[in-house]
């Protein structure tokens, strides 16, 4: 395992394990210290005994075989305290008396305590070891985000190199792009950033907490994944560009023939005409989200609302031909920013599939209004069919119909909710979607308060 930061503390090396047979001869040892040493003593004190009475004079002799005593169990009680402060973990000293017990205790333990560190040594390297090899890069930082550590592939995906990193912020090492993202807290992943050494390596970043105050940066190289992407992109640009013309001669033949001409082949030609028309308009649906998948921003203009809501009810009145009851609600006092031209396509998507999906007496409600916390959302409610609740996650995804039949009879392509999608996200907005089968639906797009202008209250640009 290479890493460029060390971990915190060197890791202690592992001693090999104690051989049995000195540790069963301590433990024998110390397990009768006290016996032998009550023994030694009663002996001591019966041959100073015998020896004083020998020499007429007991008590002296007694009283110099206790001091002997005394003498020999300080310098115990000293061996014991030198091996006790020692470094390196010996054996404790043989024949220390009583303290003998106090040693085999402390060494027991002491033995005990190196096997676990040994243990836990074992596994962290284990853990470290599969870490490092991961094929996805990982930087453990502090809460504070300050570095702890980082496997190779986090250093070959950041272009890191093998300077000490241990104790540097974050910040400096991930790709420019992702430094706002981690300064705002990092809650989602971030998709596809370019790596600092190399903009055609592509990155997602991902940050775990865990503990109390770790996290984890999670790198992974997902270049073939957008390459992938990238040729699914260019592969329906293209196919629905080649189209385009071919069914723009097509459209323009059928246009040229006169139902009159040949009555028998009258409910032919206006069929051929519907699906070509229906053709037509999937390509064009197809062309402009290819156009919004390869954008990163869009033109923005000032949109100024109060116009934008009189050209939607005019539109929905249009398509609805006076079959449901439209009403416009609005906060007109304040604009949008953003591209007129697809935040108009996105929204009159939203309306025409409220008239579509809403039967004759239905009423539909486009709604402009200010959110409590600054933003404001645009909606469009009706009270039609509704959609049941285990087809809203899938909504907006290209093709998804609740029902096919419903969706064609009534002059679908299944790509308009992804086009408004795809236009919310590149005005950092976002697609909200309440409904009830039978009841009916609301489609609203959620704006920042970054998006808005407050507009005059004589009706000019503020
Ligand atoms: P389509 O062209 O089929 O309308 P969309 O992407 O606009 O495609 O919508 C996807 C599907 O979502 C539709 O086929 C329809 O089933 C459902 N849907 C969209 N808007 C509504 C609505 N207002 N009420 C009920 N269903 C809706």
């Amino acid at each position: 395992m290479t890493t460029v930061a060390r971990p915190a503390r060197e890791e202690p090396r592992a001693t090999p394990p104690p051989k049995a047979a000195p540790r069963a001869r301590i433990d024998l040892l110390h397990s009768h210290a006290w016996q032998v040493s009550i023994g030694r003593f009663v002996v001591l004190l019966l041959v100073a005994l015998a020896v004083g009475v020998a020499l007429d004079a007991p008590l002296a002799v007694l009283a110099l075989a206790l001091f002997g005593y005394s003498v020999w169990s300080l310098v115990s009680l000293y061996r014991l305290q030198r091996w006790l402060r020692a470094r390196r973990r010996a054996e404790p000293p043989e024949d220390l008396g009583v303290w003998s017990d106090v040693s085999g205790f402390v060494f027991r333990k002491l033995e005990r305590e190196r096997s676990r560190k040994r243990r836990l040594i074992r596994t962290l390297r284990a853990f470290r070891e599969a870490a490092a090899a991961l094929p996805d890069g990982v930087v453990v930082t502090t809460r504070g985000e300050s570095i702890l550590w980082v496997n190779r592939s986090a250093s070959r995906l950041l272009g890191l190199r093998a300077a000490p990193l241990r104790g540097r912020a974050l910040d400096e090492i991930v790709p420019h792009a992702a430094r706002d993202w981690l300064a705002q807290g990092a809650h989602e992943a971030l998709l596809d950033v370019p790596a600092p050494h190399d903009e055609a390596l592509r990155l997602s970043l991902r940050v775990i907490r865990y503990a109390n105050d770790q996290s984890m940066l999670v790198i992974r190289d997902i270049s073939h994944l957008m390459r992938l992407e990238q040729v699914r992109r260019d592969f329906v640009a293209n196919v629905s560009h080649e189209l385009r013309t071919p069914l723009t001669v097509l459209h323009g033949y059928l246009d040229m023939l006169e139902p009159g001409d040949a009555p028998e082949w009258a409910p032919v030609l206006a069929d051929l005409r519907s699906q070509s028309r229906r053709m037509a308009q999937i390509v064009e649906d197809l062309l402009t989200l290819s156009r919004l998948e390869s954008r990163r921003d869009l033109p923005e203009d000032r949109v100024v609302m109060a116009a934008l809501l009189e050209d939607l009810r005019r539109e929905a009145e249009g398509l609805s031909q006076r079959r449901h009851e439209i009403a416009i609600e609005g906060d007109r006092s304040v604009d949008l920013v953003g591209s007129q031209q697809y935040l108009h396509s996105a929204f009159s998507n939203l309306v025409s599939n409220a008239v579509r999906y809403t039967p004759a007496g239905g009423r539909i409600t486009i709604r402009w209004q200010r959110e409590h916390g600054g933003g404001a959302r645009f909606s469009v409610a009706d009270t039609g069919y509704g959609i049941p609740a285990e087809h809203l996650p899938r909504i907006a995804e290209r093709f998804y119909r609740v029902s096919t039949s419903r969706s064609r009879a009534s002059g679908g392509t299944g790509l308009g909710l992804s086009i408004v999608k795809h236009v919310l996200n590149l005005h950092q907005a976002r697609l909200e979607v309440a409904s009830e089968v039978g009841a009916g639906s609301t489609f609203s797009c959620v704006f920042g308060a970054e998006r808005l202008r407050e507009r005059a209250p004589d009706g000019e640009a503020g």
